[in-house]
């Protein structure tokens, strides 16, 4: 199951809106799921997953963004514990 609020905490509070891109990170052959955001946090996502990855917290690669509506739920299997959470104090 996906969660069902935006990754994003503002002020220590976590973002209201539904989720509607997929966040991940493309590697080799590899895509890893780390999170889920809102229109509105799109870009700090992105800004905030480079500098994980130039601190090695999370895999290098390309960050990708996929529409929940159309990839569609109910097949999607991640594994929510490795979500990361993007703080924006
Ligand atoms: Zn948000």
């Amino acid at each position: 199951m996906l969660p069902d609020r935006c990754s994003v905490l503002e002020k220590g509070k976590q973002c209201v809106n539904p989720p509607e891109f997929i966040v991940s990170i493309i590697s080799n052959k590899d895509e890893y799921m780390i999170g889920v955001t809102c229109e509105k946090h799109k870009q700090i996502v992105s800004g905030k997953i480079e500098i994980l990855q130039n601190e090695g917290k999370v895999n290098d690669g390309k960050i990708s963004f996929s529409s929940i509506k159309v990839v569609g739920t109910d097949c999607i299997h991640a594994d929510t514990d490795d979500f990361i959470q993007i703080d924006m104090k």
